[in-house]
């Protein structure tokens, strides 16, 4: 079992969940971030930390947003190790606004 990002985190990268991740399994291209399921310990403190709610428990995933376990799987060994709070992308706020948060 791991933690997953979905689609919420597209156009915004505020990366406030690298922080707060004791084993730095985050991991990003230009448009969101991953998690490395083999690397997640499960612990949870990410979840709350994300402004859009990208971040799910695998197991408490909304059944349109399960094709997001393979997705972070396939994704994070091909990305960059994302392990310092950056700048958000431009995008942000507005994407932030249209998901409604
Ligand atoms: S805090 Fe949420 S939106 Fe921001 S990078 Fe992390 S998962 Fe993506
Ligand atoms: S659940 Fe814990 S270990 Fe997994 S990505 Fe989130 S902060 Fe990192």
């Amino acid at each position: 079992m791991a933690f997953v990002v979905t689609d919420n985190c597209r156009r915004c990268r505020f990366t406030d969940c690298v922080s707060v991740c004791p084993v730095d399994c985050f991991y990003g291209d230009e448009g969101q971030l991953y998690i490395n399921p083999d690397e997640c310990i499960d612990c949870g403190a990410c979840e709350p930390e994300c402004p859009v709610s990208a971040i799910f428990d695998e197991s408490a995933l909304p059944a349109d947003k399960k094709s997001w376990i393979a997705i972070n799987a396939e994704k994070s060994p091909q990305c960059q190790n994302i392990t310092q709070k950056q700048e958000p992308l431009p995008t942000a706020e507005a994407r932030k606004k249209e998901l409604g948060f």
